[in-house]
Formats: structure tokens, sequence, C-alpha cells
């Protein structure tokens, strides 16, 4: 093993004074660096969706020397291109009664109570300039007849706070991100590696000095050095096989930096997104997701029935339930994702979903259709209708759209301090990559909000001030810990292809996906953590000896590249049954069926759990130690969620 890093204090390093000023007053007192000094500090950012796009692009507008990496063949292609239905910001063009404090506390409270409240707030302020951005940089966002943009709402609030270009507001976002970041390119500042893959972090006197990667083309591993090491890698939704995530999306870069010393924060908190397009056959490898922008004007319903199989346009108005609505007059089709998911599994459980399989729910456009006509609502969500005719078959301007929840975004991540610096020192986290600051729960079109105000807004500050805080000695790659990185990948590397077993790595992947649905989905219990707590390390035994990876390690090898990848969902997945079992309450997307109101919502137990769950590293088979980072409600005082 190379070095490992010794684990940081848990301090959040929260500045003092009011929440209102608490950015403010760090950005004033960091540290500055002065340009000509600049292009002498090299930065490795490892990502380059939303959040690593742009964090490159405006440390190397700054001067920087940033080299940006991807396992893609461009930073088009990061999952982030996928996001479909806006993006929030607190900039209140409606006049609807929005504003920050409002933002920061629909935030807080979407997240159950589980985020740090000063991230929160900063984000908040910082969302209103990421539209300014965005629109400066050209973005197309929707805009109304008038020229004004336009906004409309997502789950879990009463404003219309969402700027979204249709259903591509990611695409569009990304691009604006990517013409900045290869501006940069041009310019010098920015050195972009692609189809390089980081296979591990190297830790030189307790700081984070390097990458080792994978040139995917060649399987070639190769030493990077800088002064800083940025990850912005995504999220870990793929370790339930079945998702809205690209098939790509792993969790090897944040595991290889938790397996080095950076504490893992909520690895339990995965969000469970209730629009998807309803599984159709066990060979399925990937899940779609139809954007909660949907609900605006979709109405969900199942029939009041069981096993009603009549075709929806048969079933009369008094024979459906819409469910939502009932139970939710407040906010009706736009509860929360967490609140919205839980229902539907509810109904489908009592035997009153639809579709082939029953695991399925009506999101139906017929009332929004005879009410807006039916070139709004093409205008409005046209591609997505789009996306579901050519996946499903089905017109859902004719027939209602059958949903169900799936996999779909990671709240949990590596624990980062309000610089957004990991436990190790010198190594920073954005985007979904960090446990964020959305709690146990994500609000809809929030993580676009959070993944360009870490890349635009915050990086571009705490880098700097870390750079210019800390005397960093010149180190080069002939450093023995990067020798010693360098060996222990190979050694992996060797170990995945000697076992010359049978099953495909996907094979595994799948049977880890089923055990962590089943256990650690939509409903966690004591019984069911404990048997996935048993079910893991047995499969993870099973893989490393019975693994089957074809063609060798020094070549283009996508069997080799996903074996990998499917080591550390092993490992990850048993710390997600970990941190469930062990929060024994319910909170947000964490649902503990031990723990729940009398009318069957989440139940927290703020007297126990109000902390951030910080998992440290101790190696394969001991139990990890939990460090807990205390939460304070100071602003938003601490009650019980109700959307009713
Ligand atoms: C279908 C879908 C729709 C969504 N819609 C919305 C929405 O409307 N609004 C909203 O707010 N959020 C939405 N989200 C969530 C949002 O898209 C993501 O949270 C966000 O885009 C993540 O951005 P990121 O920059 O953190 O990571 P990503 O976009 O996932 O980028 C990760 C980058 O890291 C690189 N990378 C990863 N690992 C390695 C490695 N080991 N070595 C080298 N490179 C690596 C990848 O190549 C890539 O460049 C949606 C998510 C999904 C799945």
């Amino acid at each position: 093993m190379g070095e490992l890093m010794e684990t940081r204090k848990l301090d959040a390093r929260i500045p003092s004074g009011p929440i209102e000023d608490q950015w403010d007053k760090l950005r004033f007192e960091m540290k500055l660096v002065n340009p000509a000094n600049r292009r002498k500090h090299k930065i490795i950012v490892v990502g380059a969706g939303l959040a690593g796009a742009a964090a490159s692009a405006t440390l190397g507008q700054q001067g920087y020397h940033v080299h940006c990496f991807s396992y893609h063949d461009t930073p088009r292609r990061a999952h982030s291109i996928a996001a479909q239905g806006g993006i929030n910001a607190a900039k209140n063009y409606r006049n609807d009664g929005d504003s920050i404090d409002r933002l920061f506390k629909d935030t807080v409270k979407g997240g159950d109570f589980r985020a740090r409240e000063a991230n929160v707030y900063r984000l908040a302020q910082i969302s209103v300039h990421i539209i300014d951005q965005c629109v400066a940089q050209g973005v197309p966002f929707a805009r109304e007849y008038g020229g004004l943009l336009d906004t409309r709402s997502f789950g879990g609030v009463q404003v219309q706070r969402t700027f979204y270009a249709r259903g591509q507001t990611g695409q569009q976002l990304l691009l604006g991100a990517y013409q900045a970041l290869q501006e940069q390119v041009a310019a010098g500042t920015v050195t972009m590696h692609t189809r390089c893959e980081l296979v591990d972090v190297v830790i030189v006197d307790g700081r984070a000095r390097g990458i080792i990667t994978r040139n995917l083309m060649t399987g070639e591993l190769e030493r990077h050095a800088a002064d800083v090491v940025v990850l912005a890698t995504g999220g870990y939704s793929n370790a339930f096989y079945l998702s809205t995530n690209a098939k790509a999306s792993n969790c090897t870069a944040i595991w290889r930096a938790h397996r080095r010393g950076a504490l893992f924060g909520n690895p339990c908190y995965t969000q469970i997104h209730p629009t998807c397009i309803p599984l159709s056959s066990e060979y399925q490898s990937k899940l779609t997701l139809m954007s909660e922008s949907l609900r605006n004007d979709g109405r969900v319903w199942v029939p009041k029935r069981k096993a009603d199989h009549r075709p929806a346009k048969d079933i009369p108005e008094n024979e459906r339930d819409y469910y939502l609505e009932n139970r939710y007059p407040s906010f009706g089709n736009l509860v929360p994702r967490d609140v919205a998911s839980r229902n539907a599994k509810e109904v489908c459980d009592e035997g009153r979903g639809v579709g082939p399989h029953g695991q399925g729910v009506y999101l139906d456009f017929a009332d929004a259709i005879h009410r807006l006509g039916l070139p709004t609502v093409r205008d409005k969500y046209g591609n997505l209708f789009e996306i579901y005719q050519r996946i499903t078959g089905e017109d859902a301007y004719e027939v209602p759209m059958r949903i169900y929840p799936a996999p779909h975004y990671t709240m949990g991540g590596l624990w980062v301090d309000y610089h957004l610096m990991t436990t190790i020192t010198g190594l920073f986290a954005g985007g979904e990559a960090n446990f964020s600051d959305h709690g146990a729960n994500r609000l809809g079109a929030s993580a676009l909000m959070q993944g360009l105000a870490d890349g635009y807004f915050v990086l571009p500050y705490t880098v700097p001030d870390y750079i210019a805080s800390n005397p960093l000695e010149a180190v080069s790659v002939s450093h023995p810990a990067f020798a010693a990185a360098e060996a222990d990948v190979k050694d992996r590397f060797r170990a995945l292809l000697s076992v010359k077993g049978k099953r495909s790595p996907d094979s595994f992947h799948k049977e880890l996906g089923r055990i962590v649905w089943d256990e650690c989905g939509m409903a966690r219990s004591d019984a069911g953590l404990r048997k996935a707590l048993e079910e893991i390390p047995r499969l993870r035994e099973e893989f490393w000896h019975d693994l089957r990876v074809v063609g060798g390690m020094e070549e283009l090898n996508q069997a080799l590249e996903k074996a990998n990848r499917v080591s550390d969902f092993l490992e990850l997945a048993e710390l997600m049954c970990r941190d469930a079992l062990d929060r024994a309450e319910s909170c947000g997307g964490h649902f503990r069926v031990e723990s729940q109101t009398p009318d069957g919502e989440a139940k927290r137990d703020d007297a126990n759990f109000s902390y951030v769950a910080a998992w440290e590293w101790t190696g394969r088979s001991e139990t990890p130690p939990l460090h807990k980072e205390p939460l304070a409600f100071e602003h938003v005082p601490l009650s019980q969620r109700s959307y009713k």
C-alpha cells in the first residue's frame, strides 16, 4: 500500500458571524495569489461534467495551470448532458414570493433537516449568479413571449423558480461550460486529458499531490503531479446496477480517495426518482428518467380497485385515485421525490399498479392538453414525450404515461468542509461527488444549481486560498509515493485478470444491484440490511474467485475497466448498507420501515441522528469507524415535514 492519509479532524470550517454574511466575509478573508504567480501552480481537476468543466474553465481563466481528466472521449459526454428538467435560482422573476431565504429554507426542509445550514445558505445566495453567468455564455433558457426568462415549478416548493431549456437543460448548460472550457484549452491554461481514468490518488506528506490514471485506449498507467486535486466525478447510483445514470457512471474516483483517507459522508442517502419509465424486462441494463417537470402538468393516478386491468381510457373518473392530490392537497403532484416515490410503491404494493408487471402508476396529461391545448404541451415537453414514445411505443398525448421510481441521484459522497475540501488536505470534491448540500433528499433542479455553484463560484475561491495559504514544495512524479500508488494499481489490475473464473463483471454488478435495490432501496429494514451485509461480502468473495476478464492490461479493455469499477461498487455497496443500518431513523429518501409516523411518513429521530455520518476506511474486513459531524438548525427550526 502507498501512503495512507491520516484523517483530519472533522472540522466543517464554517465562518463565524450571521449566516447571510459568512460567504462574503470568508471571501474577503481568503488569501489571494498574485496573477503572475498563478501560472506556477498546477491544479488537477478530475471530471468534465458541469462541476468539473465549470471549475476547470474558471481556474484556467484565473491563470492557473489546469489539467482536466475525463474517461469520456469528450467533456460533452459527461452524465450532466442527460439532465432534463431545469435549474433552480432564487431570482424571484415571477414575483411569487421567492427569495434567497425561501430557497434556503425549502432546501433544508426538502433535505429533511440533514444538511449543513451554512452551505445551503451559500448555495441559495450563489444561485442567482449562476443564471446570469449562463445567460452571458449564451445558454438558451426558455423565454416567455415577451423575451423574459421563463420558469416552472419542481417538487417540494410552492414558487416557480426553475429555469429550463425545454427538456434539455443539462445539455445546454454543459455546452455553455464546455465552450468556456474550450476557450481555456485554446488559451493554453487548461490541458484536457480524455479517455483517461483516475485509478488512484497520490498522497505525499499528508497532502493530495497527484493521481494515477489509466489511458483507456492503450491501458498505459500514467502519473500526474499537482499542487491540488479536485474530484468532480459524479454520483454512484449505478451501485443499484439499474439507474437513470449513464451506464459508465461509477464510484471509482471517490472510492479510491476514500481508501486513501477521505471520509465518506452519508453513503446511504440515495434518491429514488418517482418519474421513470418502468422496467420492462429482466435483461434491461438502463432505466430512463421522465423529467420531474412533467409533474407540473401531468396528474398521477392509479385505479381505485386492485388488479383493474382495463385500459386507462375505460376507467371512469370516479374510479380513479389521484392519490398525491388527495393525500397532499397543498403540494399535490409536486410533493418532493421521496414522498412521491414512496406513495407510488405503496399503491403498487397494494396491487393497484398499472402496466404489464403492475409496477407502474399513470402520469396523465389529458387535463393539461384540454386546458392548455396540444401545441403548448408539445412546446413545453415535446422531447420528453418523444423519448417516451421511442422507448415504450406509446403516444403519451393519447394515453397516460406509465411511470415508476428508479435510482437516480446520490446525496452521499465524499465528506467536505465549507471550503469543499475533503478530509485529505489538498483534495477537494465538487458536484455530485461530494456529500453535498441536499441532506437526505435532493429537491428537483437543485443538483445543477449545486454543481455549477461549486464549479463556477466556490472552488475558484477556496482552491486558490489553499494554494496561497500553504507553502507547497514542488513534487515530481518520480517521488516514491507515485511509484507505490502505481504498483498498487498494477497489482489490482493483475489480480482482476488472474482470477480466470466464469462470470462476467456485468453479472456480478447485476446481482449486486438486486441486493442493494431490495434491501437498501425505497424501504429499508433492520433485518433486510443485516441480510444484505451478509450477502454483499459473499458476492465479493465470489467475484474474486469466479470473475472472468478477457484480454490484457496494456490495451483497450472495456471488460477490465468494468471489472475494476464493479470491484469498487462491491465495497461501496456494503458501506451504503452499513450506514443505512446504523441510521435507525427515517429521513428523506432513507426510509427505515421501523421508523414511520402513524400515516406512513418518514419519522426522524433528531435526538439521536442529527449528524452527518462520515465513515473512515480501515480495510476491507474491518467494521469501519464512524465519525459524526453534528448538525445545528438555528435558522430553520426542526419540524416534521408536512406537504399536506
Ligand atoms: C437522467 C437525469 C436527469 C437529471 N436532470 C436533472 C435536472 O433537470 N436538474 C438537476 O438539477 N439535476 C438533474 N439531474 C442530476 C444532475 O444531472 C447531476 O447530479 C449532475 O449533472 C452531476 O454533475 P457532475 O458534474 O457532478 O458529474 P457528471 O456530469 O456525472 O460528470 C462526471 C465527470 O467525471 C468524469 N469521471 C468520473 N470518474 C472518473 C474517473 N475515475 N476518472 C476520470 N474521469 C472520471 C466523467 O468522465 C465526467 O466527465 C439529473 C440526473 C439524471 C440521471
